[in-house]
């Protein structure tokens, strides 16, 4: 499987950014075989990163989706909105929209069902929080955070899911490698469980939370770490580039 270094840009950057190709072209110049490189920006940069990008071998993704295909839902927009202005991924069920909008595992599954229906994947967030990792909670959590965000009758081949402990997104904190590969062993198996080990052996599993160029290599060096979602240090073209050189 390639290892998927996928960009959240959260809510920054704006149309300068899209309009400056060459500064992209040093991130695509990744030439690793083994790399896949999203970038998931503002919606309304989408299509310029889109054309920005249409030479180049990356993939824009959004951040969010509602979950309904249309009507009174002001402010939102739609999964097909997206897949429209030209996304292929978009993360549902981030900490900070579970945090700050109130979404539960529930509404995240929705989104992620009317992301696969439209034939874009999501990227599926889960993460403990700090007093749950302390509290040796995290495993528990993880697994019915998992377990309540997937869509009805989801097939693997249509997921990617993103453990992102929330203790660790934007704090320069992160777990022992020996957590995240424990962590990303049991999501594993959960996976594993409910789709049969051949099958959850293809979904990627990408880890979040301060990944810088300092620490890229030996996280993503792990068995069961195909990629990592990148917050903060991915509003700088080098330092996602020398994120994605550390692909294995
Ligand atoms: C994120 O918000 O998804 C994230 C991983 O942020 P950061 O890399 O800044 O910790």
């Amino acid at each position: 499987m390639k290892t998927l270094i996928a960009a959240n840009w959260k809510m920054n950057g704006d149309l300068s950014w899209a309009q400056k190709p060459e500064v992209f072209r040093q991130v695509f110049k990744v030439e690793q075989e083994s790399v896949d490189i999203l970038i998931c920006p503002p919606a309304y940069l989408i299509p310029s990163l889109v054309a920005a990008s249409k030479s180049l071998d990356i993939s824009i993704g959004a951040q969010d989706c509602h979950f309904a295909t249309g009507g009174a839902f002001t402010g939102e927009m739609s999964a097909s909105m997206m897949a429209d202005a030209g996304a292929k991924y978009v993360i549902v069920g981030h900490s900070e929209r579970r945090a700050l909008f109130g979404e539960s595992d529930e509404v995240v599954a929705k989104k992620a069902a009317a992301v696969n229906d439209t034939g874009m994947i999501p990227i599926i967030c889960v993460g403990e929080n700090r007093g749950q990792r302390e509290a040796g909670q995290a495993d528990e959590i993880v697994g019915a955070q998992l377990i309540g965000s997937l869509p009805e009758n989801t097939y693997p081949a249509t997921l990617i899911i993103a453990y992102e402990p929330v203790w660790a997104i934007g704090t320069g904190l992160i777990p022992t490698l020996e957590d995240i590969a424990s962590m990303h062993d049991h999501i594993r198996g959960i996976l594993g469980t409910l789709f049969g080990e051949n099958k959850a052996s293809t979904v990627p599993i990408l880890y979040g939370g301060s990944v810088k160029p300092s620490n890229a290599k030996e996280i993503l060096a792990l068995s069961d770490v195909n990629g990592a979602l990148i917050g903060g240090a991915s509003l700088d073209m080098d330092s996602l580039a020398a994120i994605a050189k550390c692909a294995p």
